[in-house]
């Protein structure tokens, strides 16, 4: 759905885009796409970005092959982190939408490169940028403009060291208040902890929000990266339901 003007187009619809952090095997997306029922954008990093070098990186290469064999079988709409512009190309016989994850929204040859691929990018905001540098940022993705940019709220930096980091949940009213820019929000990342992504979908619906960005796994506590934070494809089917009941007060249809 993320690249069909049904979403991009209009102002009613609530995207659930969820999937494992990394993809790990074919075995774990397989799982994933066959437990949870309904998602029709599924997200796994294939190239990570981890601030431990000593942490896993991804499968790479393998991983595309892994995911353009299960789209065809599942027919899933794809989308996963580009970190580095040589990996655009590679990417992009698999990928419905890029992701620029937090520690490249100041990559500026990276977003200029995907200003010549014309696919929607979720662009996430990095941990420390203001609102309006993330905006500015947006300015090196002319050719998509704000009907292909969707920034996603994934929490920032404070002195709060409770949670992972601190939902600015302003942030993603006051851009739909201000801009036509679609804005996710991602629970997972924002809070680090799995029991809190279900209130925070809920606030994510509240706050007048385009979608979700959820990570899910079918085995979270023997996930290879985010395991604290990811939930199980039942516990997302769960939030689905009580989204889809939520959206009948604010108007969104839950795709
Ligand atoms: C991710 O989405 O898996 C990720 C690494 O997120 P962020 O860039 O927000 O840290
Ligand atoms: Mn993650």
């Amino acid at each position: 759905m993320l690249n069909t003007e049904e979403f991009l187009n209009s102002s009613s619809n609530f995207l659930i885009v969820a999937g494992p952090c990394a993809l790990e095997s074919q075995e774990q997306l397989e799982n994933f796409a066959t437990q949870s029922h309904g998602i029709s954008c599924v997200r796994a990093g294939i190239f990570k970005m981890r601030t431990n070098p000593d942490s896993f990186q991804g499968l790479g290469k393998d991983g595309v092959a892994i995911v353009k064999e299960l789209k065809a079988k599942h027919h899933f709409q794809f989308i996963t982190e580009v970190t580095d512009p040589r990996q655009v190309e590679l990417l992009d016989g698999v990928v419905d939408a890029y992701q620029v994850g937090s520690r490249n929204m100041y990559n500026y040859d990276l977003l200029r490169e995907l200003n010549l691929m014309h696919k929607p990018v979720l662009f996430k905001r990095a941990f420390s940028a203001t609102v309006q540098e993330w905006i500015n940022a947006c300015g090196y993705m002319p050719n998509l403009g704000e009907e292909k940019i969707i920034l996603c709220e994934r929490g920032i930096r404070t002195f709060e060291t409770t949670t992972r980091n601190t939902l600015d949940i302003n942030s993603v009213i006051y851009l739909k208040q201000n801009y036509n820019f679609k804005v996710f929000v991602d629970p997972s990342h924002a809070s680090g902890i799995r029991e809190m992504v279900r209130p925070l979908s809920h606030v994510a619906m509240a706050s007048g929000a385009d979608g979700i960005l959820v990570e899910s796994h079918p085995s979270p506590d023997l996930a290879l990266s985010d395991k604290s934070q990811q939930i199980t494809p039942t516990e997302l089917n769960l939030i689905k339901e009580e989204l889809i009941k939520l959206g009948e007060f604010y108007d969104k249809k839950v795709i």
